[in-house]
């Protein structure tokens, strides 16, 4: 998979679909977030919250847990969906997260409510990522 391949459309409506299973009983703010891998495979998260606020975890890192965790490890672009008229970005935490399973050409799929979308590089949103030396 790359970005001439990826289809950015359905991997928001997977995104899209995920946000559906987000437990955000203390924001309100639902977020879904589908990746797909190097070889294809899609993988979705949706954001869950906690009592203990510091315990909770984005869509986007559920998705890449939930890909690692089934020996997924090369992602290629994940999009990012939420009910929010504007366009949702991922967090700082959940952008260094990314750029342990993909490089900076990691295509980040970042929607609105309304279907648009706009796609980033990763390098774009977290120039000069941190990494051990
Ligand atoms: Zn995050």
């Amino acid at each position: 998979m790359d970005s001439n391949t990826i289809d950015y459309e359905a991997l928001l409506k997977h995104a899209f679909r995920a946000k559906e299973y987000a437990y955000a009983p203390y924001s309100g703010f639902k977020v879904g977030a589908a990746l797909i891998t190097a070889g294809g495979r899609v993988y979705t998260g949706a954001n869950i919250e906690n009592a203990s606020y510091g315990a909770t975890c984005c869509a986007e890192r559920t998705a890449v847990f939930s890909a690692v965790s089934c020996g997924d490890r090369k992602i290629a672009a994940i999009a990012i969906a939420s009910d929010s008229e504007n366009t949702i970005f991922p967090c700082g935490i959940c952008r260094q997260v990314l750029t342990e399973f993909g490089d900076g050409e990691m295509d980040i799929v970042c929607g609105k409510r309304n279907g648009e979308y706009t796609v980033y590089k990763l390098h774009e949103l977290i120039p000069q990522a941190f990494e051990l030396t």
